[in-house]
């Protein structure tokens, strides 16, 4: 029985086989039990493009230059040279498998391009891990919303972003503005989960402004709306953690706090300049967000 461990779809898979490894090189150190002879091999011409460092995983539990399976009396804890071959063995950490293991020095560039390849891998299982959550927190499913999508495309982020366009123009048309402030924030979130910070940032400064205006829901029955209005600045407020967000994007991209005013401004007039239900323009709304901004500063 021969146990390998190989990289099958980007995963480091354990795999039993019957057929016998050959044995490159006899330790010759006889005080070694008989489990030890697992590990009687040299790593010498064993490939390590495929990830298969179980030999070297070997060399460290079992104390053995990987070189020449010298043995060593002590764990061998940092870079050092063999006594016996004179090469160098180098301690890293295999962190698919959570092993310390011995290199040799030959082996760090593929060792280097592993390790990267699993950071890289580890970020994709997160962002994956991250919009089936956030599919999850909208009631549904990427399935669910890629079979109602007419966009034709598969990216999930793509889906989730025409999903959310989809409830905000709904929202609005209800009078629901409360409701349409905390899609804008999803959109926000959405981008900056993709890496598209200025993007983000103006939906959050969008959401600060709607805020400020005290969005809130109401019913778009004419009569009703007089009486509830969907905004009333009497009872707007700021958010901390909206605010949290536009400090941190804001600090990210190198933004002064007259960059944010240049951004918030522009943006909100853009969207909300005309719209009479909207009760404070930009200018005024941003005296409230730099009040915030200043205070928060020191
Ligand atoms: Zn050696």
């Amino acid at each position: 029985m021969k146990t390998t461990i190989k990289l099958i779809n980007g995963r480091l898979t354990v795999i039993e086989t019957k057929e016998p490894e050959p044995i490159l090189q006899t330790n010759l150190d006889t005080t070694e039990s008989h489990e030890d002879t697992k590990v009687e091999e040299t790593v010498s011409n064993i490939t390590f493009q495929d990830g298969n460092y179980h030999l070297n995983i070997g060399a460290y539990d079992k104390r053995l230059c990987p070189h020449c399976n010298y043995k060593f009396e002590k764990e061998v804890t940092r870079k050092r040279k063999c006594p016996e071959c004179k090469n160098t063995i180098l301690v890293k950490t295999n962190y698919e498998l959570k092993k310390k293991m011995l290199l040799k020095e030959e082996q760090l560039d593929n060792y280097e391009k592993a390790l990267s390849n699993y950071w890289r891998k580890q970020g994709e299982d997160r962002k994956k891990q991250w919009i089936t959550n956030f599919f999850k927190a909208h009631g549904t499913t990427y399935e669910e919303e890629k079979r109602k999508s007419s966009s034709g495309s598969s990216n999930p982020y793509d889906i989730a972003w025409g999903m959310l366009n989809g409830i905000a123009s709904e929202k609005a048309v209800e009078m629901q503005w409360g409701l349409f402030r905390n899609v804008r924030i999803s959109m926000g979130d959405l981008l900056k989960q993709e890496g598209k910070l200025e993007k983000a940032l103006f939906f959050y400064l969008e959401v600060c402004y709607l805020d400020i205006n005290g969005a809130t829901n109401t019913t778009n029955r004419p009569k009703l709306l007089e009486e509830y209005p969907p905004f009333r600045p009497q009872d707007g407020q700021l958010f901390p953690g909206i605010v949290h967000y536009v400090e941190e994007i804001s600090h990210e991209l190198n933004l002064s706090i007259k960059d944010i005013k240049v951004k918030f401004i522009e943006h909100n007039n853009r969207l909300y300049k005309g719209n009479s239900l909207v009760p404070l323009s930009a200018d005024k709304a941003w005296v409230s967000l730099e009040k915030e901004l200043l205070v928060r500063n020191n």
